[in-house]
């Protein structure tokens, strides 16, 4: 605290990323990064856009990017896309432009924990609304005056997924607010409601580059739905940073878009690896919750979640633990490459078998 401190920033209460540990050698399973590499033909887009054109501002619209992610999902125009610096930027401009309204937001008591980080920035009144017993949202809890809705589906740190009529009736339901869906783990699993764009004004949906393209680095994120959100999303963005992509993130996610089989094999690997993951964990004693994303939440009915992970942390294997009321007990456990992830299961086996 300074007495240089705006108001608004000693008010602040920032978001904590996953730890990004210094140390050579660990087995970072702790912030749900894609154990296989970026696209060779992004990383080779991005060589090539290294030289003179640096000098020069990139486009402020990042067309050719926008242009290539409408043409993946089909029905999409280009003018129906917006992309900005990581999905936390295109969510953060979501807040501001769609979600602030006079009645108070709604999003689950467990979820993504940088929604309230924004609404506090933004100064949005929230309402977090328990999933029930076995961590699933309930629509039917939407069910109550709101400035709009915003979740995770898959839901993040549970991986469990909302199936598609559930975010159509939610839609139907709230005709008059933004839904908001984060679909940041969505590649590996569960229903993109992209397909339900074209019917619904009030849906947005978000991705990110980080998790099922493996560019968390790039920081690359967008967003598809109605050219009036869009509209929303630009003006925010416009008096904010134009130029929010540089060259080498628009070269890099346009090249990584197009390559749909290196997408597409890293994926069923990841997929493959949870459900070997998900068995190792269940045999050693753990309930694992159902996942649709790139990790799992288990909990073991006999051994503490922090002394576990931390336990792990000495074995140089690094999972993420969240200290939050119902979940205390659980481990997020982002999914490697197999051999991280058998490393993982002979460790628990040292830490839960004694
Ligand atoms: C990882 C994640 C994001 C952020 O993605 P970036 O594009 O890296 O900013 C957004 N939402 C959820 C639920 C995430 O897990």
């Amino acid at each position: 605290m300074s007495r240089f401190w705006s108001a608004t920033v000693r008010a602040l209460q920032p978001y904590v990323p996953g730890e990004q540990p210094k140390l050579p050698n660990l087995v970072k399973l702790n912030t749900n990064e894609n154990p296989y590499g970026p696209s060779p033909r992004a990383l080779e887009a991005m060589r090539g856009e290294i030289g003179d054109s640096l000098r020069l501002y990139p486009d402020p619209e990042s067309t050719r990017l926008r242009e290539a992610i409408a043409a993946l999902h089909g029905d999409i125009a280009p003018a129906q896309v917006f992309v900005g610096n990581g999905s936390d930027e295109v969510l953060a401009h979501a807040f501001l432009a769609l979600l602030k309204h006079e009645q108070p937001i709604l999003f689950p008591d467990i979820t993504y924990s940088f929604y309230p980080v924004y609404c506090k920035l933004y100064g949005i009144d929230f309402r977090a609304v328990p999933l029930d017993d076995s961590f699933a949202l309930r629509v039917a809890d939407y069910a109550q005056p709101n400035g709009g809705i915003i979740f995770p589906n898959p839901n993040a740190p549970t991986g469990r997924a909302l199936p598609l009529a559930d975010i159509e009736a939610l839609l139907k339901a709230n005709p008059d607010s933004v839904v908001v869906v984060d679909e940041a783990y969505i590649d590996f699993g569960g229903e993109s409601a992209v397909a339900l764009v074209n019917h619904h004004p009030n849906l947005l949906v978000v991705h990110t580059f980080s998790k099922s393209r493996s560019l968390a680095g790039l920081r690359v994120g967008f967003a598809v739905g109605h050219v009036d959100l869009i509209d929303a999303l630009n003006r925010v963005k416009n008096s904010f940073n134009s130029y929010p992509l540089d060259r080498l993130a628009i070269a890099g996610a346009t090249a990584a878009i197009e390559d749909r089989e290196w997408f597409e094999r890293t994926r069923q690997a990841v997929i493959r690896t949870r459900g070997t993951l998900t068995r190792d964990l269940e045999s050693l004693g753990f309930e694992v919750l159902p996942s649709a994303a790139n990790f799992v939440f288990a909990r073991h009915p006999r051994h503490d979640a922090a002394q576990t992970a931390q336990a792990l942390r000495q074995r140089g294997i690094i999972v993420r633990h969240f200290k939050l009321p119902r979940i205390e007990q659980f481990l997020r456990i982002t999914v490697g490459t197999d051999e991280q992830c058998a490393l993982l299961a002979s460790a628990l086996r040292e830490i839960v078998g004694a």
